[in-house]
């Protein structure tokens, strides 16, 4: 079922997740064990995120060195297919455009629709790990509005090749992402969010926002989103602090702040264990406030701490 339709169909809030594929090397058991104890909560629908290849080098037997391609989380559509045949949830696969080609990104998509998977989030991407700003494939697509048209133009039987028109229609419902404390690149936040506005008027059907730690950056960038008509659901992300170091790791990775209150507590904890509890508890007021303004999904970025997310799900 395709995650708008989960919406229109809701009466109350609904709980989604979302999960990172295994590292090479450790195989899918690690992951289930991870979403076992969150299937309880019936989520409407499980995100999985996408990591592209990164250049590394390796050193050769006489001390030299190698640039080798390597991919450390492989497999997000197989694992989407996965989990879905495991668990019977809908799944929702990202798709970047960095390190894909048009066709690669036809491909992809005809498989994940061959798969039953009827959800994209469209993202581009960042940078890969050499080079210090995004840089498309070339003849792929530079930004997320770019590969959003093209998953628009397959919904409409519209494939790459030109005698392919008119042709058999996916039916993908595509979420963009969007970002209450700016993206951080954009010069401003108008310029943002009429990129973002340009994303919807493509044929985004709602967007799922970066993590956030204070509702009132949540709450001011609905309002922005609404005053220059962005009409489709806005789904809030979330993710709990578990860990002192993340105090200066979460701003300088995903360009976000956190509030005095949380940082000054998360100050006084000896161990990280104190820190679970002071996060845990913040996420569950962030919950409950964001539920009681009426938001259509909570969606919380599990990453690694399922126990954290499941006992405020509980709670709540
Ligand atoms: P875009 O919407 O293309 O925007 C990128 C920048 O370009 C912004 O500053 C925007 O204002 C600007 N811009 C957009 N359109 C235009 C235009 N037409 N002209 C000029 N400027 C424009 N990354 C991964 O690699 N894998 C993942 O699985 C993943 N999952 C994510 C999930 C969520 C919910 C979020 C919020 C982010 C995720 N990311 C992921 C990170 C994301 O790829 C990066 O934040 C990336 O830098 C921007 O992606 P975007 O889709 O927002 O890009």
């Amino acid at each position: 079922m395709r995650v708008i339709d989960h919406i229109k169909a809701a009466k109350d809030t609904l709980i989604s997740f979302e999960v990172l594929p295994p590292l090479k090397g450790k195989g899918i058991g690690a992951l289930y064990n991870h979403l076992d104890p969150l299937m309880a909560f019936k989520p409407s629908f499980i995100n999985v995120t996408y990591h592209r290849s990164e250049h590394v080098f390796k050193k050769n037997a006489d001390g030299s060195f190698q640039k080798v391609v390597v991919r450390k989380r492989p497999g997000t559509e197989s694992i989407c297919a996965a989990i879905m045949n495991k668990y019977n949830v809908d799944t929702v696969p990202h798709l970047i455009c960095g390190g894909f080609g048009i066709n690669e990104t036809e491909d992809a998509l005809i498989n994940l629709h061959y798969l039953g998977i009827d959800n994209v989030l469209v993202l581009r991407g960042d940078a890969a790990k050499n080079e210090t700003a995004f840089e498309p494939e070339p003849g792929g697509h530079k930004y997320a509005v770019d590969l959003l048209k093209q998953v628009v133009n397959l919904n409409s039987g519209i494939y790459l090749e030109e005698e392919l028109r008119d042709t058999h229609r996916t039916k993908f419902c595509i979420g963009v992402a969007g970002y209450p404390e700016k993206h951080f690149e954009a010069p401003n936040m108008d310029s943002d969010l009429q990129n973002l506005k340009k994303k919807v008027e493509a044929g985004a059907d709602y967007i799922i926002t970066q993590m956030f730690f204070d509702n009132a950056k949540f709450f001011a960038f609905e309002k922005a989103c609404r005053a220059i008509g962005i009409t489709v659901p806005i789904i809030p992300g979330l993710k709990p602090v578990t860990s002192k170091k993340q105090l200066t790791m979460l701003p300088k990775t995903f360009f976000i702040d956190l509030p005095a209150e949380l940082s000054n507590e998360i100050l006084k904890c000896k161990t990280d264990e104190d820190v679970e509890k002071v996060g845990t508890k913040w996420l569950l007021m962030q919950s409950k406030e964001l539920k009681k303004s009426g938001v259509p999904v909570l969606h919380y970025y599990t990453l690694g701490r399922p126990h954290v997310v499941a006992n405020v799900v509980k709670e709540l």
